[in-house]
């Protein structure tokens, strides 16, 4: 008989401070056995996209080094959960096992499945929630049931919120060996999830995945930033927001830390903080409707008109609509995996609406090339800007990308930066350059149709166009 052991399955909670889980396993006084199974998921799972699981690599490898410094060793397999943790646990002769709690529908279902299989087996299972403020069970409405609006679930939220400080990382930890009779562990090189060759990835920004990374973004966000976070997070030209999305979709830092390290937030902070809300209000989303990714929650809107038009939609992935701040957010997403929070909105509005693509398309888009990519956030951010979301918003607002580009890059930085074939356009057209004199554009090496694309829609007709398939909707 193996001596009996502690099995802690890392998942989307990738840190050892705060993290209830390993906590837990700590306090049982049992070896540890550390282990990450890179489960693609089946035919009820979306396997993760490109950029995530480069982003995931990096998270793991900073989780590796964070373990084993403390004298445990993180394993590693690939294949189906289902099937490898009942056989880890089994050949390990684990008597307890701990996780973190997930919130999708499939996850869901196979913590459950997996939850019975393991007590059948003898073996007690422990599961925390080290994700949210609150789980969706825990805030609910007069009624007893979920939200469907952000306000009075954030202020039911907002009421619960303990700015306590949180669990320090443990110093020591008492790492098990790999049985023998388990499946081989894998390097974390096996698991193949950077790019090598072509290594697509190289200009998305490195230095700081991890824990240690996540904490010290947030200090610096806390100390220079937040001040201004009302005032200029939607601006595009400039770092304003806090850039914590990847490190908290991983798990790497937890929601619960940040509040503990704003203390009682100030008048200015509140807004950060609701933005942490809307973070939990998709999440809560999520676990009632499983099928937010994919279904309309607003139910009309499954006979929206919707077009069919590859062309467009290439332009739109490639960033060569002709609107430049559309232009520019594609080419950010795609050259570093990341997109401010105002150009997703920005973009999002310009395939459903200028060319009312369906959102499913773009939702899949961002979850291939977004390294934070989210299926709470994400499904329910498309949804939102659709008009088909919980909350969502109004089907009549229709962003003009020129007004939004002269509001929020209103030098032209940002598209500068990444549509560099405008960069000499003076201010005053950078986001409309068919408007610019044709001396102009030719002193700026702009020819319209040859280095840079002539707008695929003009917006004044899109405008109506969309406006009169949402009235026909709502008639
Ligand atoms: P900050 O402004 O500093 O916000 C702090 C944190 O709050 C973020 O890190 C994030 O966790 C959360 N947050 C902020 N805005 C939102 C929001 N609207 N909804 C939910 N949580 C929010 N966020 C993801 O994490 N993953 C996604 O896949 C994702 N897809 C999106 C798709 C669309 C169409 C839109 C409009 C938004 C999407 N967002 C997504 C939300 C938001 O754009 C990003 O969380 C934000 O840009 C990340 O930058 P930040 O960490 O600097 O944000």
């Amino acid at each position: 008989m193996p001596q009996p052991k502690a099995l802690v399955w890392f998942r989307n909670d990738l840190r050892v401070s705060d993290n209830p889980a390993l906590s837990a396993a700590v306090a049982s006084g049992l070896p540890l056995l550390c282990l990450y199974i890179l489960d693609e998921g089946g035919p009820d799972r979306r396997a993760p996209g490109d950029a995530s699981c480069w982003r995931l690599d990096r998270a793991l490898a900073a989780l590796e080094g964070e373990l084993a410094q403390r004298g445990a060793t993180l394993f590693f397999l690939r294949g189906s959960a289902e099937t490898l943790l009942p056989r880890v646990a089994e050949a390990a002769g684990a008597s307890q096992i701990f996780w973190s709690r997930r919130y999708g529908g499939a996850e869901i279902a196979l913590d459950t499945r997996l939850k019975q299989a393991l007590r059948d087996q003898g073996r007690a299972v422990h599961s925390f929630n080290a994700a949210l403020l609150a789980e969706p069970w825990e805030v609910t409405s007069r009624a007893g049931g979920g939200f469907k609006l952000f306000t009075p679930f954030w202020r039911a939220l907002r009421e619960r919120i303990a700015f306590t400080p949180r669990a320090p990382a443990p110093e020591r930890l008492s790492g098990a060996s790999w049985p023998e009779a388990a499946p081989p562990p894998l390097g974390r090189a096996a698991l193949s999830l950077a790019p090598i060759r072509p290594n697509w990835a190289a200009g998305f920004p490195g230095p700081e995945a991890g824990e240690s990374g996540a904490q010290t973004r947030l200090r610096n966000f806390l100390d220079s930033t937040l001040d201004g976070y009302g005032t200029n997070r939607d601006r595009l030209d400039l770092e304003a927001t806090s850039r914590l999305s990847a490190h908290l979709h991983f798990g790497e830092i937890s929601p619960r830390q940040i509040v503990a390290a704003m203390a009682e937030p100030t008048q200015g902070a509140d807004k950060f903080l609701s933005e942490l809300g809307w973070r939990e209000f998709s999440h809560h989303l999520l676990y009632a409707r499983p099928d937010l990714a994919w279904r309309n929650v607003d139910a009309r809107f499954d006979a929206f008109p919707y077009a069919r038009d590859d062309e467009a939609l290439d332009a739109w992935k490639g960033g060569r609509t002709g609107y430049p701040v559309v232009d520019a957010a594609m080419r950010e997403l795609w050259t570093t995996g990341h997109m401010h929070n105002r150009a997703r909105m920005v973009v999002a509005s310009f395939l459903t609406k200028h060319l009312l693509i369906d959102w499913r398309e773009g939702e899949q888009w961002f979850w291939d090339t977004l390294a934070d990519a989210d299926e709470a956030n994400n499904a329910a951010s498309w949804q939102w800007v659709a008009g088909c979301g919980a909350d969502a918003a109004p089907y009549f607002r229709i962003f003009n990308p020129v007004l939004q580009g002269e509001k929020f890059d209103p030098d032209g930085a940002y598209v500068r930066r990444f549509c560099p074939e405008l960069s000499v356009l003076p201010a005053g057209f950078i986001h409309k350059p068919w408007a610019a004199p044709e001396a102009v554009r030719a002193a700026a090496g702009v020819r319209l149709g040859e280095t840079y694309p002539h707008p695929i829609v003009d917006h004044d007709f899109a405008r109506r166009r969309a406006l009169d398939a949402f009235r026909a909707l709502a008639a």
